[in-house]
């Protein structure tokens, strides 16, 4: 493939990468809009991020989405985070602007809010349950925050970090009231019975562990509720089909996975997002022929 010396390249930064539909969303969104440019997905190990940020500034690209494990050092190595990355205090899309600084966004936000909008999903008031304390969980409770639930669970294996996570959002978000709780079986099972929404912010149940849940049984869902996993691939996780077999609605990652590279494309490009043809690439609507 030739890849001429006026390209514009942005790079996708993570460990692992081989998952990602990113570079196939995006490829699809520059070539919808006659824009030559180039999207690269780049395996980067924690103890390499300092370095891989440095070498893209240097290298001119004009961008960066930063995903799993990064989200969270990644604002360390940032010369400005936006209110987005702030609130956070994770990142997932970097722009080097032309004075070469490097500022950090997070457009998880806004794209959660926006797959949650898309399914006829209101927020605000409601009680919610959120699996994980990570980058996506940051994103997930700052959404929440922004749109006024009611209550919010942070439900994750390390007590602390879901601890930190409620910290920072409680004076951001007021109306809300965060929690922290242990990922054991009976206060697990106490907050999905309570919740209208369960969000998963984990891994679990990401290719190659198909087979796992975060949630262990579909009898701990019911009927009514909102389930959201953020993992996309693949697109029909164990969580979804059970949150399926307890009657539950769903949201699946890929609407969110859309909404935040749409963000993304905007922010790098300055131009409109095209959101079809990126729906299309990802296989949330049938492709042109
Ligand atoms: P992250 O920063 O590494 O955080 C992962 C969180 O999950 C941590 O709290 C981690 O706990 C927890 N976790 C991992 N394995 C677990 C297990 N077996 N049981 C219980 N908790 C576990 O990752 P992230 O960036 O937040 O991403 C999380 C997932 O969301 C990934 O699958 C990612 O692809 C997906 N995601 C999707 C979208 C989208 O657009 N659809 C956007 C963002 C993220 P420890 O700290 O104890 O390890």
């Amino acid at each position: 493939m030739e890849i001429p010396p006026d390209t514009r390249l942005v790079a996708l930064v993570g460990d692992p990468v081989a998952h990602s539909l990113s570079p196939r969303m995006h490829a699809a969104a520059f070539r919808a809009r006659g824009l030559r440019w180039a999207y690269l997905a780049l395996r980067v190990r924690s103890q390499d991020l300092q370095e891989a940020v440095a070498g893209l500034r240097a290298l001119g690209f004009a961008g960066a989405n930063v995903t799993i494990p990064h989200k969270v050092a990644v604002c360390e190595l940032a010369d400005h985070l936006d209110p987005s990355a702030r609130r956070c205090g994770a990142a997932n899309t970097l722009v080097f602007d032309p004075s070469g600084r490097v500022v950090a966004f997070n457009t998880d936000v806004a794209g959660f809010a926006r797959a949650l909008e898309e399914h006829g999903v209101a927020a605000g008031g409601l009680d919610a349950v959120v699996l994980g304390a990570g980058g996506a969980a940051r994103a997930a409770c700052a959404a929440l925050g922004q749109a006024g639930a009611r209550r919010v669970a942070v439900v994750a294996r390390r007590p602390h970090a879901a601890e930190a996570l409620c910290a920072r959002m409680r004076p951001e978000f007021r109306r809300t009231a965060f929690h922290a709780l242990p990922f054991d079986a009976g206060p697990l099972q106490t907050a999905l019975r309570e919740a209208e929404l369960v969000v998963n912010a984990t891994p679990v149940g990401m290719h190659p562990q198909e087979g796992e849940s975060p949630v262990p049984d579909p009898e701990w869902l019911r009927a009514g509720q909102v389930v959201f996993d953020m993992v996309y691939n693949p697109p029909r996780t164990r969580l979804v089909r059970m949150a399926e077999e307890a009657g539950a609605r769903v949201v699946g990652g890929l609407s969110m996975l859309v909404h935040q590279g749409a963000a993304a494309f905007e922010l790098w490009t300055g131009v409109e997002a095209p959101v079809e043809a990126m729906k299309q690439a990802v296989g949330l609507l049938p492709a042109e022929v």
